[in-house]
């Protein structure tokens, strides 16, 4: 649609994060969702890139036949072959679905930085692949290969038809709920669920010393992923306010639902893909270590928690843990202006 010629200015209060004032334009005043602004900064201040960090001691380990035994090898790969899947499914996502449905100019803002940001992460996986001579088709073609895999995927997937239609239109209860529906998928449950137990798995190496660059590659990727999901949560809590009529009971009990099937899919992915466990992390740990997180997830957005468990990885918490996370950007943030070591 042409601009329309007017000497009326956007009121603010015709802001909202769908069926918003014309969003023809990035007219970035009157700013109303400042998150958004806020996450766009902080995703600049934390810039990084995959070649900043030294593959050197992984090569050497990886080569070695003493360091890693075969179980190790294995979660390694498969922890990888998830990963190039995950990042790139939210990518699309962001640039073929969702961006086109927000009309708040600032969210908009922040979904470029996003998407770029999955980006490095896909080329993260790419630079580690290449730095220790790993087959390109094993592991980026591993959820077609690995059914633990491919059910998280499919699942995500399954969520695409609604708002990727080209004839999908915000602005009915039906549609508007299709459109939070793919937030609580695509960032709650893939961004804030699908990713724990394979960061977890990779916190696991760094702690034994082995496949440190691997691990910091990794830890880079969480500290972005952790800022995509505060943002996924705040579009929820914020589509929550301004248009209360979409937040039924049902609906509601539809998020729950949706959590714990991927509890059990992400719980089905850690026991087969670690059968024996890996770094003192057993089956039953996986099991309650992600339920953990999804109670966290369904707190987040004001839901019951349904698991009512303690974290069993209490060294993940610092690494993951949401709230300390918000603590280590505002008082360490100068420190990674220009991708600086990482430390915890
Ligand atoms: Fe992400």
């Amino acid at each position: 649609m042409p601009v329309k010629w007017t000497n009326e200015r956007i009121d603010i209060n015709q802001r909202r994060i769908i069926n918003g004032a014309d969003a023809d334009v990035i007219q970035l005043y009157p700013m109303k969702h400042t998150f958004a602004w806020d996450a766009y900064n902080t995703g600049n201040a934390n810039h990084w890139l995959p070649t900043e960090i030294g593959m050197q001691k992984d090569i050497e380990q990886w080569r070695s036949s003493t360091v890693l035994s075969e179980d190790e090898r294995r979660a390694f790969k498969v922890v990888l072959g998830f990963f190039t899947t995950a990042d790139s499914i939210a990518a699309n996502n962001i640039v073929l679905a969702a961006y086109k449905h927000v009309t708040s100019p600032e969210c908009r803002m922040y979904l470029l930085r996003q998407g770029y940001e999955e980006a490095i992460h896909t080329h993260a996986y790419q630079y580690i692949v290449e730095s220790l001579g790993l087959d390109e088709g094993e592991i980026f073609n591993m959820y077609r290969e690995v059914e633990a895999i491919y059910n998280k995927d499919n699942f995500i997937l399954s969520f695409n038809e609604g708002i990727f239609d080209p004839m999908f239109k915000t602005g009915m209860l039906e549609t508007d709920q299709k459109f939070l529906e793919n937030i609580v998928v695509f960032s709650l449950i893939m961004e804030g669920i699908f990713f724990y137990s394979a960061f977890a798995v990779m916190f696991g190496f760094q702690r034994q010393n082995k496949m440190v660059g691997s691990a910091e590659q990794i830890q880079y990727i969480m500290r972005d992923e952790s800022q995509h999901l505060n943002f996924g949560i705040n579009l929820i809590n914020t589509i929550k306010q301004e248009q209360p009529e979409v937040w039924t009971s049902e609906f509601q009990a539809h998020v729950v639902d949706l959590v714990r099937r991927a509890v059990e899919l992400e719980v089905t992915f850690a026991q087969t893909v670690f059968p024996k466990g890996i770094f003192g992390m057993n089956a039953e740990g996986f099991r309650q270590y992600i339920e953990y997180i999804a109670d966290r997830r369904l707190a987040s957005v004001a839901l019951p928690i349904q698991y009512d468990v303690v974290n069993p990885f209490p060294w993940m918490s610092e690494a993951v843990d949401l709230s300390k996370e918000k603590n280590f950007f505002e008082t360490r943030v100068t420190e990674y202006q220009v991708g600086g070591a990482l430390q915890w």
